[in-house]
């Protein structure tokens, strides 16, 4: 495709974008430094300048960019990434992020943000793999040095660094390191599976997430040819180190855990390093066999626990440095007490005040600083509680069902469409976890109740009668 047109599609969507976000802050600081680079069938590159932002795209705005490119491109439109780091090289091409209809919607899940890959069956080449074709997708930038120190996580780090030296060697084996979601699991082993790399080079290191495990093998269990599941195995086998992170993914997945197990005991046994994480701690952990769980055990676990202040401190520290930023004092400090939840949070911080300087051509100081730290706090504050019994009762009396009825398993349209509401609605107005909600509604798995929230979100993206029904019940949840 020629550059102008290309630029002409670009632009269409982005108008579609700006039409759909409420400020034109909030749009120039995600979308304003993207550029279009090629287009071919039906696949859309894109230059971002930062991991951040691309991570930030995809937290926050893929189902818009879904919809914006269905309108001019019409379905199926991969969306691939390249990531443009200041103080880097171009990190090159990202695999796709997403589909716009994912073509392994085994089990309808959206795909997290850290999965390097999304393939489809036919593209997992797990047979007659050679050692040098092992393709450890690591992410350069999760290094230890970028990796800012604190009490939160001095255990993860440390135990971490001692694996990184001596894979398979110590007693740390399985290494499991696990967190609530954005404290550094994926970038603590992302550096170990980096450091190794450099240090030991024949060694056969693997990042994967449990998605993308799942997805190979559960092609490679549909297969014709019957081999692919030993291949599939076999091929892991043949690692020195496997990380596998977001190991949560797997419960409920019972034959996964089983290859899993199989690979576990195989690579244990002859001394080889698994690292795992995870966003619960495997004594927390449900419908994972137990002989998975008790193995999982055997080695280290060590939690990275949200930063204290001196941490966070450290994390802006680190980061801005790395942005060739020089926040004073006072700014630091106010960015280190005020944005105290993760540290998604703080970069996104840190983002916005850049974008806000330069958007409006002013220094950053900080009055700057706080006036976007404030902003942000007020847009992040949490709503109101509310009691699971009054949503539900709300949800199921609009749609005229039977609360049992939202307990069962049913594919029903009727059923599942409430269903996915109260998930929603409760994620939306209590502090209740996925997992506790997925026990509300009759011992659903937590994977089943994220993907019904993020389902909601989708249609009401799409489908304006959809989103009256969504408001009219939003109104009376707010209202009673
Ligand atoms: P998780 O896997 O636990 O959800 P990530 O590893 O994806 O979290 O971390 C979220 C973001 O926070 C990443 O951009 C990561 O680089 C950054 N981050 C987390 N911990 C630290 C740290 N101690 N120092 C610097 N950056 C960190
Ligand atoms: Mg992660």
């Amino acid at each position: 495709m020629n550059n102008q047109n290309l630029e002409l599609i670009w632009s269409k969507c982005l108008a579609f974008i700006r039409d759909n976000i409420q400020s034109e802050k909030e749009f120039s600081t995600w979308f304003g430094s993207i550029v279009p680079i090629d287009l071919k069938n039906k696949e859309l590159t894109i230059q971002v300048p930062t991991h951040f932002i691309y991570e930030t795209l995809e937290a926050k705005y893929l189902d818009l960019i879904q919809s914006a490119f269905s309108k001019e491109l019409g379905p199926n439109v991969k969306l691939m990434y390249t990531i443009e780091s200041k103080q880097k090289q171009a990190s090159g091409i990202r695999s796709p992020k997403f589909q716009a209809k994912g073509n392994l919607d085994f089990q309808n899940q959206k795909r997290p943000l850290n999965i390097i890959h999304s393939e489809n069956p036919e593209s997992i080449k797990i047979s007659g793999l050679k050692n040098e074709h092992f393709s450890p997708d690591l992410n350069s930038d999760y290094t230890f040095e970028n990796f800012a120190e604190g009490d939160s996580n001095k255990l993860a780090r440390s135990v971490s660094l001692e694996v990184a030296k001596n894979p398979g060697g110590t007693a740390f084996n399985p290494l499991f390191i696990h967190s609530k979601v954005g404290l550094g699991k994926t970038h603590l082993v992302n550096a170990i599976g980096l450091q190794i790399k450099t240090d030991f080079k024949n060694k056969n290191i693997i990042y994967v997430s449990s998605e993308k495990f799942t997805e190979q093998f559960i092609a490679a269990s549909l297969h014709k040819d019957r081999n692919k599941i030993n291949h599939f195995i076999h091929f892991y086998q043949q690692l020195d180190v496997l990380i596998i992170d977001d190991i949560q993914f797997l419960m409920g997945k019972e034959k996964t855990q089983g290859a899993l197990y199989n690979i576990f005991n195989f690579l244990h046994q002859n001394n080889k390093q698994i690292v795992m994480t995870a966003d619960i701690s495997p004594k927390d952990m449900e419908d994972i066999e137990e002989r998975l769980l008790s193995r999982f055990k055997w080695g280290l676990t060590a939690e990275i626990k949200k930063p204290d202040v001196e941490t966070r401190k450290n994390i802006i520290k680190l980061k801005t440095k790395n942005l060739g930023l020089d926040l004073n004092e006072s700014v630091l400090d106010l960015l280190a007490e005020k944005i105290d939840s993760n540290i998604r949070d703080i970069e996104g911080a840190i983002v916005a005040i850049l974008a806000e300087a330069s958007f409006n051509k002013v220094p950053i100081n900080t009055e700057l600083a706080i006036g976007v730290v404030s902003r942000l706090i007020s847009e992040k504050s949490t709503p109101e509680q509310i009691p699971f019994h009054v949503i539900e009762d709300i949800v199921v009396q609009y749609f005229e069902v039977d609360n049992k009825d939202l307990r069962t398993k049913t594919k029903r349209r009727d059923v599942v469409e409430p269903r996915q509401l109260v998930m929603h609605f409760t994620k939306k107005y209590t502090n209740l976890s996925f997992q506790k909600i997925g026990k509300l509604m009759g011992n659903v798995n937590h994977a089943t109740v994220i993907y019904s929230v993020r389902k909601v979100e989708e249609f009401k993206l799409h489908d304006r009668i959809y989103r009256n029904t969504y408001d009219a019940i939003d109104e009376k949840i707010k209202n009673y």
